[in-house]
Formats: structure tokens, sequence, C-alpha cells
């Protein structure tokens, strides 16, 4: 089973697939040969990315991933003002401390090799790591696929695994299971989630794990709307969240409001979050980085804007999210790389969507026809960071697919839950277009926005 704490994870930006995925990898490369006993001989370590990772892995931050994942660092723990003096250091002395009291030249610009030619089967987001001696003899060598929202497999293992299966009290495998699981239990489709996180953990553990979450969702929000200046990179972006936040609230005393005033808010609550993420803040995974905006802002939407709103709303509104992302993630792809962005933020719309009728009320019906509806209308979306960043158009983009959340639920609610397509044609229709979709629109930045608008 796909957990929420799978599907929402603390990290840090710019990408999942490109950030955490990589730093997860080098994490798990440098504990294997910790227990290795030739890794005494170890005189350098070599990494290779491919694929997607090395065509837009510069502009990702992959290096500086993979560098902090060798030293020890880990996505969800590290502090991302550390990390940036971490890797600078690293990058200076081009030493590296692989273990306790064994350090090893490493210059990242040599040791970390983007391959441009190659593919290698598997996924397109994929590294190796080799450890020679000093005759640039292979004493260790391992292939990983960073297959999306962080999620990463080992050439030749299972799914990026914990200790061992866990079978779930409601398994379900496509959303006609999961409803018709649910209406024979009489349970929503957020008692369903939860019941089978109780697996996993303890219930308090899962509650508690939601709310903390939250907060870092919020405190996101918060710390985007509060930064100013130049987002890192070629583009030279400027951040706007603080500056349309301002703007709203000087015409608050007035009667200048725009109807549709409480999506200017939605806006700036997803571009905060995608602006601190561009910048390797501190973000949630949701299901990834470049569409960690999406859902924060339309739960920030429901606290703060919808009346009666509580906390079991927003507990419901994740459970019943994780329900949708676990299909998208089960029967077609959260990966840009693999589906193009309607696998990210098309998906980070439709658990959004799902969440959010969930909160406000509606049944297991409507929730999965919000969530078909969030889907339907990203299909076909494809991928094109310009200049490889996940800031054009990744940051504007999560705003579009928070408010097009917000629509969806509308819809849905004001309906019975009853409608022509269904959530898994949609799922299903979404990994066949990412399949057809040519590879220069996922992840790549070879076609689409990237060649056409020329970096500054
Ligand atoms: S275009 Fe979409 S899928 Fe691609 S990096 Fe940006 S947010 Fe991610």
């Amino acid at each position: 089973m796909v957990s929420l704490f799978d599907l929402f994870k603390i990290g840090i930006g710019p990408s999942s697939s490109h950030t955490t995925g990589p730093m997860k990898a080098a994490g798990r490369f440098r504990k294997a040969l910790a227990g290795n006993p030739r890794s005494v001989s170890v005189a350098r370590i070599r990494v290779t990315l491919f694929g997607s990772l090395a065509w837009t892995g510069k502009g990702h931050a992959t290096e500086k991933a993979v560098v902090l994942g060798l030293s020890g660092h880990a996505p969800e723990t590290v502090d991302p003002d550390e990390a940036e003096i971490r890797f600078i250091d690293i990058k200076t002395s081009r030493r590296l401390k692989i273990s306790g009291s064994g350090e090893i030249p490493f210059d990242p610009e040599k040791d970390i090799v983007f391959d441009l030619d190659r593919i290698v089967p598997g996924h397109s987001n994929t590294l190796t790591f080799a450890a020679l001696d000093g005759d640039e003899e292979v004493l260790a060598e391992e292939t990983w696929h960073s297959i999306g929202g962080g999620f990463i497999v080992r050439a030749g293992d299972e799914a990026d695994a914990r200790d061992g299966p866990v079978e779930a009290p409601y398994p379900y495998r496509n959303a006609a299971e999961l409803l018709s699981v649910c209406a024979a239990h009489s349970m929503s489709i957020a008692d369903l989630v939860l019941a089978n996180e109780c697996a996993l953990r303890p219930r308090v553990d899962i509650l508690t794990g939601i709310d903390r979450l939250t907060d870092v969702m919020f405190d996101c929000i918060e710390r985007g709307i509060r930064a100013t200046g130049e987002l890192p990179g070629v583009l030279k972006v400027q951040r706007r969240a603080n500056n349309l936040f301002g703007k709203l609230r000087a015409i608050r005393p007035s009667n200048a409001q725009a109807p549709h005033e409480p999506m200017e808010y939605v806006n700036v609550y997803a571009i905060a979050v995608n602006e601190e993420n561009a910048a390797g803040g501190r973000v949630v995974t949701a299901p990834t980085n470049g569409a960690a905006g999406v859902i924060p802002a339309v739960l920030k939407y429901y606290r703060d804007h919808c009346p009666a709103s509580s906390q079991a709303g927003i507990r419901s509104f994740l459970l019943t999210a994780t329900a949708v992302g676990t299909l998208c993630k089960m029967n077609a792809s959260i990966s840009g790389a693999e589906a193009g962005c309607q696998g990210e933020v098309g998906v980070a719309c439709s658990m959004a969507a799902a969440g959010l009728t969930a909160a406000l009320g509606g049944d297991n019906n409507q929730i999965e026809n919000a969530a078909e509806i969030g889907i339907e209308h990203h299909l076909g979306m494809t991928c094109d960071p310009i200049g490889g960043l996940v800031q054009i158009p990744c940051i504007e983009r999560n705003a579009f697919g928070a408010v097009k959340a917000i629509n969806a639920a509308s819809l849905a609610l004001r309906g019975d839950g009853i409608h022509r397509v269904t959530l898994d044609q949609v799922i299903e229709t979404m990994r066949q277009t990412g399949a057809d979709m040519q590879s220069k629109y996922k992840e790549t930045s070879r076609g689409g926005l990237a060649v056409n608008v020329p970096e500054c």
C-alpha cells in the first residue's frame, strides 16, 4: 500500500524526483558502503546521471542533492540553509566525508557526470554510484531510479520499500474497488484510508503526523509570502507572492475587492509555496515538489475562507487526497519525467479537488467525481520547464491547478455524484497519454516553452 506519509513528505526544493529522490539514493549508497568491508580502500566516488536527471539536473539542483546525500544528509531532516553552506564547503574543499572517519577527494564538477547521450533501461530518472579504489577498480556499484514524488527504486528491486510487505485491511486497486469497499463497510474514503494507515502505525501518530504536515504546509505559505527578491538561477525570476499579498491587503479596508478575491488569495498561497520550493526551501511533497503548492493552497482556502472549517475537515482532506494520489501512482504515474505535468500538477489538482469535496461534506461519489474532473482538464499537459528550473511554468501553474481544484469540487458538490467519465477511465487516459508523449515534453527541457523562450 502507498501510505499518506509516502505521498506527503517533508523535504526541500526544488524537485522530488531530481532533488529528494537522488538525495535519498545517495544516502542509501553511502549506508551500503559503510557496511562494505572494501570501503576502506575507496579512493573515489563517481556518480553518473542519465535521462531527465542529466538533462534538467543542473536546474533542479540534483548535483547538490547527491553531494548532500553522500555526506549523510536526508531530505526530511536537512536544514535548507545549512544544506547550502555544506554544499559550498564540499565544492570548495573538494573533500567528502563518507563515514565517521573516512574522507576522500571529491570534486562535484568532475565526479558527478551528466550523461546526455546514453539512455538506460528502467526509468528516465536514473543514476549510478560507483566506488573506486586507487587503481580505478570498482569496489561497489549501485543503480537507482527516482520514480517521482521522492520515491526511489534500486535497479532490480521492488519499489522504495519499507521493511516488509504490509497488508492493508481494506485493499483496493482502482477507484471502482475503492468505492465498492467503502460502500460495503459504510465508510467514507477518509475513514478507509485511516484504517489502512493504522496497519502501519498507531492512530494517534497518524493524526499527529497529519497535523505536523499541515503545519509545515502553512508555514511554507507564510515564509513564501514574507520573502522577497530574486529566485536562484539564470532566469532571474522575481518572487511575486509578497507583492500580490500586499496588494490584496491594501484594498481590504475599501470596497474595491473583486468578487473573485478568494481566488486571488489562492493564487498567492500556491505561488508562495512554489517560490519557496524554487529557492530550495522546506516544503511538503504533495505529491511532488514541482506540484507542492496546489494542495496547501486549497487546504488554506478551506481553513481560512470556508465557513465551518475544522481540524477534522483538514485531516479528512489529506486522507481523502491520499486515496486519489495512490490510485494515480498505482495505475499511471506521478512523475513529470514519465507522464508530463498532467502527472504532477494534474494529479495534485485531482487530489486537492477530492480532499476539498470531502472536507466540505461531499459523499464518496461526489469525491470520485471531483477527482475525475481535476485530472480530466489537465490531460496532455506537458512538462517543459525553462532552463530546467522548477520556476516557469511551474510556479504559476500551481496557482492554476489550485483554482481548478476548487472549481472541480464546486461542480461535483452541485451534482449528485453521477457522471459519464469515471476516475479510473481518466487515470488510464493519463497513463496512455503520458506513454505517447514525446520525451522532449517530459522534464528534459528539450521542447515546449523550454526551447521557445530564450533564457536570460
Ligand atoms: S512543468 Fe510541471 S511536471 Fe514539469 S517541473 Fe514544472 S511542475 Fe513539475
